[in-house]
């Protein structure tokens, strides 16, 4: 039930002596090897001899995306190209795509990270996994799909696209496992049953979802309607992929594999470093990588870390759901809204299919909100009042969940577009005026 217990669930004490070794390595490597950081540490008067230990990690400067952007592509590579064996880059959600190198022993600690993630989601050498994330640029595919070989699973390469031939392909092959984007997961289940097929024709056991933000009460549906228990997996392009963090059986908050990356919580206004439990933006350092070691590198993700004992045996710190990333956050009118929220919302009053969209605009100078919630297929026949009935309690439902008022548009079943990869919940349209 561990890939490897020894390190999974060692000391805090043991585990911060490791870190301390491997930061101190790590920040001469790059000092040596990545102008950018010599130049940063150089202006804060730091030298490498000064980090010593996981306390001293704030001495040194943060990294941001915009760094990365700056020395596009391979301005932030500590090793020369001829050690490097794999290119990827981030899927772009966010402005310019920016470009990450591994050499042969960074994708091999990938391979690691996500065997663990799989091994605690209950996988074994006698399982199949059915891959649908995208292979190419994006990490999603060619990560776990790696770290599936390397614990001995039957690796089907499935990727995106084609959505019946998936399920025929879950059906005929007995596929255990899944991965994919938890939107593309509803969307599988949607098709099934549109196909006719139902749950108990196929095998699935378990699914690793991430990518994206996804609620709990997402998590049941997924559950429900594909008949598997679904587990959340973290990670990021910049950091190494999916595998930086992952879910046990407990299925409340996702160990991070710390003895590869160390983590912190700051605030994302000061960059102040916050207690153990506080809310705020996620930084992490890459402590065992050698082509792309980022340090103290900048997620915009927003979450929450929790050192509490886990009855999986892991002493990995755990984060919990990550809410969303401060880029994914609206501010209108003044109030901070996460898509994440609504979902939250929606799912817990049924009756609408877990697809919506939040319109942004502003109007006069206020900013307006119209949600979208498309209709189950059930719904649809009903009667104009019950619909109209539907759309008060969401109204109510949001605005005192999220303490603004809210256009609610009650849309036909499949209207809104659905996704193979990550979900767009948001259409602001203040940009257009800006
Ligand atoms: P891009 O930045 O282009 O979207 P990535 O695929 O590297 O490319 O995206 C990583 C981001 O995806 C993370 O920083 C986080 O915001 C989001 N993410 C990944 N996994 C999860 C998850 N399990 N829960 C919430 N958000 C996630
Ligand atoms: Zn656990």
């Amino acid at each position: 039930m561990y890939w490897n217990k020894e390190v999974e669930c060692c000391s805090l004490d043991a585990l911060r002596a490791l870190q301390s070794y491997r930061l101190a390595q790590t920040v001469k490597r790059v000092y040596e090897n990545v102008p950018l950081y010599r130049q940063r540490m150089d202006e804060l008067g730091v030298k490498p001899e000064d980090i010593r230990s996981v306390d001293d990690l704030k001495k040194l400067p943060f990294t941001y995306k915009q760094d990365l952007r700056d020395t596009y592509p391979y301005g932030m590579f500590a090793v020369p190209m001829k050690e490097i064996v794999r290119l990827h880059a981030s899927s772009g959600t966010t402005g310019k795509q920016i470009v990450v190198g591994y050499t042969r022993n960074d994708l091999d600690v990938w391979s690691d990270c996500c065997a663990r993630a799989l091994t605690a989601a209950g996988a074994t050498k006698h399982d199949l996994m059915h891959v649908s994330y995208g292979y190419g640029l994006f990490t999603g595919g060619l990560g776990l799909h790696g770290g599936a070989e390397k614990l001995g699973m039957t690796v089907i390469p499935v990727s995106t696209g084609n959505t019946a031939r998936q399920i025929n392909i879950l059906r005929d092959f007995g596929s255990t496992f899944i991965c994919c984007t938890p939107s593309y997961a509803l969307f599988l289940a949607e098709t099934m049953k549109e196909m006719g097929i139902d749950k108990s024709e196929i095998k699935l056991k378990a699914g690793l979802f991430g990518a994206e933000p996804w609620t709990e009460e997402m998590r049941r549906e997924i559950e429900d309607k594909l008949g598997l228990k679904a587990l959340d997996i973290y990670g990021l392009t910049e950091i190494i992929g999916p595998g930086v963090a992952f879910e046990c059986e407990e299925q409340n908050g996702m160990h991070i594999n710390e003895d590869h990356f160390i983590v912190e919580t700051i605030d994302p206004d000061t960059g102040e470093v916050l207690p153990e439990g506080s809310q705020g933006e996620t930084v992490f350092s890459c402590i065992t990588k050698e082509g792309f070691p980022l340090l103290r590198y900048r997620t915009r993700d927003i979450a929450v870390l929790s050192r509490e004992k886990c009855s999986c045996g892991r002493t990995f710190i755990k984060m919990k759901k990550p809410a969303g990333r401060s880029d994914d956050m609206l501010i209108i009118r003044g109030v901070n809204v996460f898509p994440s929220q609504v979902e939250s919302v929606l799912l817990q009053l049924g009756n609408t299919a877990p697809y919506y969209l939040l319109v942004v605009d502003r109007v006069n100078n206020t900013d307006t909100l119209e949600i979208k919630v498309e209709i189950t297929p059930e719904m649809f026949s009903d009667t104009v009042k019950s619909l109209e009935d539907q759309s008060r309690a969401i109204k109510q439902a949001v605005e005192s969940t999220l303490g603004i008022s809210a256009k609610i548009t009650l849309v036909e079943p499949k209207s809104l577009p659905r996704t193979e990869g990550k979900a767009v919940h948001v259409q602001d349209n203040r940009k257009l005026h800006d």
